[in-house]
């Protein structure tokens, strides 16, 4: 079952050189429970297609095209109708836990506001209900130490808290943008956990925003790869790891430290990230791509479906991306 559906989903940003577009006709969709990676470098359009969704876009940003969550387009709704979603329904959580938490209020009274604002009911429940969240997002001796403030705990903590905060009103979509950025690799690696976890228990939908394709392999049913505000290819994650059918694709994986390879190997893709405002008219990827076609920066490569599950915009045949 469909949870959230964009359509044409395109965001525009007025600047001094006139309109730029940072996320241009995107359409996917995710399914109730399911986990969709969305990769690309940064200035991909991937922290905006999600601003766009929650209606968070910068002042000068405008949404056009559709966000149906529920079959309820959240871009056409009222203010009203989707605050409600937002304090319901769907939660954002982001790279730093500091910009969402108080750092001036315990973390119980912070967690407890959530449910006696939203929810209606008692502190007290609403502190035994926080205490539960946060066992489940693993804060050793949650009881004791609700009653803390935000920096008494560390970065990785920090983003528990954040998450428990999130899926206190049991939302049915959580956006994580770069979850994990901030933190080392181990943390990185607990942090997921939780994710996978969440999923588990609660069938929470989750939508990972990340520039680094090692944290999704194991945690994302699908993935979708931006660049330039466009979809680039998008699949099952172990299909598309194991046959990425896109030259921008097969570079972030080529930047992916591998335990098989040695670390020497390691290449990132050559070039800057687009100039939102000097996009070629063709692929966007072919002023950086190693297998530039004549065509390629005049006409833009379709995106096509195949085996089924799979969507791929490039004019390369499949089999010949390296
Ligand atoms: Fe490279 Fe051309 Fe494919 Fe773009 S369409 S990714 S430039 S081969
Ligand atoms: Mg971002």
């Amino acid at each position: 079952m469909t949870l959230l559906q964009t359509k044409d989903l395109t965001v525009t940003f007025q600047t001094a050189d006139g309109p730029v577009n940072a996320v241009n006709g995107v359409n996917f969709s995710i399914d109730k429970g399911e986990t969709l990676a969305i990769v690309g470098e940064s200035g991909s359009g991937k922290s905006q297609t999600a601003f766009a969704i929650m209606g968070l876009l910068a002042r000068n940003g405008r949404a056009s095209g559709q966000a149906l969550f529920d079959g309820q387009d959240l871009l056409a709704m009222p203010q009203k109708a989707l605050n409600k979603i937002r304090a319901n329904d769907v939660a954002m959580i982001f790279q730093d836990p500091m910009t969402s938490l108080n750092p001036y209020i315990r973390i119980s009274d912070q967690m407890a506001e959530v449910l006696t604002l939203h929810k209606g009911i008692s502190k007290g429940d609403a502190i035994t209900q926080s205490v539960r969240m946060l066992d489940a997002v693993g804060i050793p001796d949650a009881k004791a130490r609700i009653s803390s403030f935000p920096h008494e705990f560390s970065g990785g903590m920090r983003q528990r808290i954040m998450i428990a905060m999130a899926l206190l009103c049991e939302p049915r979509l959580l956006i994580a943008d770069e979850p994990t950025t901030a933190l080392d690799v181990t943390v990185q690696a607990q942090i997921m956990r939780v994710l996978a976890d969440i999923r588990r228990d609660f069938g929470t939908a989750i939508i990972l925003i990340t520039h680094d394709l090692g944290i999704v392999a194991d945690a994302c049913d699908r993935t979708l790869v931006l660049y330039g505000g466009q979809i680039m290819e998008e699949g099952p994650t172990d299909d598309v790891f194991a046959r990425p059918s896109h030259p921008y694709t097969a570079g972030l994986l080529r930047a992916v430290p591998r335990l098989d390879r040695d670390d020497d190997a390691l290449l990132t893709i050559a070039g800057e990230p687009p100039d939102m405002s000097r996009l070629p008219a063709g692929c966007p990827f072919s002023p950086r791509c190693a297998a530039v076609m004549p065509h390629c920066p005049t006409d833009k490569p379709r995106l096509d479906g195949f085996d089924g599950n799979r969507r791929r915009a490039c004019h390369l045949p499949k089999d010949e991306v390296a």
